[in-house]
């Protein structure tokens, strides 16, 4: 059956031409669902394709890493809650950076063993693929660690950057000692090296610097797939390994603009200075939901801040109904989105989206931030550190220099929070503290709950 191979090759170009259709959709979040479904059905065709090809060896062990990666993913995809979708996102992630490196050494080791490699090429991009795949594997778990908040958001010690820039440096010798000589103890020693590295480089990275640091593991990730693809020969890889790297690095552009920072100081340098953070004056005010309510009915702007708190309680759909209620009365209402609220890129769009709130009244960090100014009432539904004013005004603040919401310009601003915990960062916030602020303190779903049967009743509707 020599026309199976053909048939093969042919199908992967039908599963790249599917993943660039599902790419493309999943750029609105109107047709972002149909994308990935797209996206899924051209990887399916590219794993039954594979089996098309010759020289299969170890059909049995390929079909049970089937069976078993397939039941693994769709229950833990059923069970986990929509606020571990970041976490759940960083483990694929890793996982396809360890499979690429897992790629890679099992071509290295047969380089090895045949005593010689096909091309420089190959030996080359294995070892680039396998360095790369290895650092985005274990930096990722890192990652999962620190969303998961299983580990500290940062860990530094002195000397920190020399210490990574060495095993950097350690990495590429080994690297290079496997291109030239292969052999099995050069390669088991950069593989630890890699590892280690990835691992080291995101140890010191935390706060605002985590959504670029995941993106970039994304697009590492697809790059070594890439290379490996070419070290194996295989189109589908290739393609979508340059797919994931290319939108990958566009992703890390966009974030890392987003947050006023070049790469390399994500990288090589933190956020903000070290130094103890400067003292908050004053107290949180409390106030009561039929006091907001009144607020918010009687007002000509309303301006809603979501943040990760709001994932948490799952209380979109509430806050769209608040909304509704305030629109239906004449309130000018907008939702003001920050490029890392949340835990993921487009976590707050997604929810938005879900609860069905109109893409023409949510506005992005930059056009929103002069309306603050003219705002009656901002209510501030589960956000922190990115409303949190000190990122503009202390510079011993590890949040400083991150463009933040000017949510504290808006006249009045109500803030929903279950109480004084903090964010991401994991510091206080002056938004809080300052006059013009009053705290809704309650879990976001209830008190929105609230904030609509106090409209309800001023409407003179009962509850
Ligand atoms: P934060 O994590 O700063 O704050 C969330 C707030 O929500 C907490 O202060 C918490 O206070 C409150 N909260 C939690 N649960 C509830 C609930 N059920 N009801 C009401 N409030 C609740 O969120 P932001 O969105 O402002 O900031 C995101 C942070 O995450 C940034 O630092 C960002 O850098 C980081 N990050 C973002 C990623 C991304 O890609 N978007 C990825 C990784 C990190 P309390 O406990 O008192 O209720």
């Amino acid at each position: 059956m020599s026309w199976l191979p053909t048939l093969a090759k042919a199908s992967y170009f039908v599963a790249a031409t599917l993943f660039l259709l599902g790419l493309q959709r999943m750029a609105s979040p109107r047709t972002a669902r149909s994308g990935i479904q797209w996206a899924g059905a051209g990887m399916l065709i590219a794993t039954v394709a594979t089996f098309a090809l010759p020289g299969l060896h170890n059909l049995g062990l390929i079909v049970l890493a089937l069976v078993l990666g397939t039941v693994l993913a769709w229950v833990s995809g059923k069970r986990v809650p929509i606020t571990d979708m970041p976490q759940m996102v960083a483990l694929y992630n890793g996982m396809g950076g360890g499979s690429a490196a897992a790629i890679g050494a099992v071509e290295l080791l047969r380089f090895s063993a045949e005593g010689r490699a096909p091309s420089l090429a190959a030996v080359v991009l294995a070892t680039l693929g396998a360095l790369i795949g290895a650092v985005s594997l274990s930096g990722s778990v890192v990652a999962w660690a620190k969303l998961d908040g299983r580990m500290d958001k940062r860990y530094v010690f002195p000397g920190q950057q020399l210490f990574n820039g060495a095993v950097f440096a350690l990495a590429l010798a080994l690297g290079g000692m496997v291109v030239h000589a292969l052999g099995v103890p050069a390669i088991v020693a950069f593989f630890l090296a890699a590892l280690a590295l990835g691992v080291l480089m995101t140890l010191p990275i935390g706060g605002a610097d985590m959504p670029v640091v995941i993106s970039l593991y994304n697009a590492l990730t697809g790059l070594a797939v890439a290379f490996e693809g070419y070290v194996l020969g295989n189109e589908a890889l290739i393609i979508a390994g340059t797919m994931v790297g290319a939108a990958g690095t566009l992703l890390t552009q966009l974030m890392a603009r987003a947050m006023n920072r070049p790469l390399r100081n994500v990288l090589f340098g933190s956020f903000g200075g070290g130094g103890q953070a400067q003292e908050i004056q004053g107290a949180q005010k409390p106030i009561e939901a039929g006091d907001v309510a009144a607020m918010m009915a009687y007002a000509e702007r309303v301006v809603v801040v979501p943040g990760y708190g709001m994932a948490v309680a799952q209380a979109q759909h509430k806050i769209w109904e608040l909304a509704q209620k305030l629109l239906e009365r004449g309130v000018k209402v907008k939702f003001a989105i920050h490029p890392v609220a949340g835990r993921m890129p487009g976590h707050m769009n997604v929810l938005l989206a879900e609860a069905g709130v109109p893409y023409d009244l949510i506005a992005d960090m930059d056009d929103i931030n002069p309306e603050f100014a003219n705002t009656d009432v901002a209510l501030v539904i589960g956000a922190n550190d990115v409303v949190n004013p000190v990122a503009k005004t202390d510079p011993s603040s590890p949040i400083y220099g991150m463009p933040i919401l000017d949510v504290v310009n808006a006249k009045n601003v109500v803030v929903i929070k279950r109480g004084k915990g903090t964010g991401f960062a994991g510091i206080e916030n002056a938004l809080f503290y300052a006059d013009n602020t009053r705290m809704l303190y309650g879990d976001g779903a209830e008190m929105a709950a609230a904030l609509v049967a106090e409209l309800k009743a001023l409407d003179g509707g009962g509850h």
